[in-house]
């Protein structure tokens, strides 16, 4: 096993914070490889927050799921919206009158 490619902060980052450390090189085939081998339960608990890291980032819209034009945010609002087609993407308020806005469907 060699080790020398490790830096120093990145060596001292797996001691101190090694979910940390292995969320950054979670690209890095060998050092990913290893850790499966070395704890296939810590391995995949790693895998699971990267997935849900992704997820979370997926929540970020900048493209309309309509035209694909540019979602803005209005900033009297706070709305999100198309400035091609004005269809709404978010909202601060998700309910009007107790029922729940269809944001698919909301124009402004
Ligand atoms: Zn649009």
């Amino acid at each position: 096993m060699c080790n020398e490619k490790i830096s120093d902060e990145n060596l001292q980052l797996k001691l101190e914070d090694p979910i940390e450390y292995y969320l950054k090189n979670i690209e890095d085939p060998e050092i990913m490889a290893e850790l499966r081998w070395e704890d296939p339960y810590f391995y995949d608990y790693i895998l699971r927050l990267h997935f849900i890291n992704e997820m979370q980032n997926h929540e970020n819209i900048y493209r309309c799921p309509e035209c694909r034009g540019n979602i803005i945010t209005d900033i009297d609002s706070g709305e999100e919206y198309c400035t091609c087609c004005g269809l709404v993407t978010r909202t601060h308020y998700p309910y009007v009158a107790g029922q729940r806005l269809m944001l698919d469907y909301g124009l402004k």
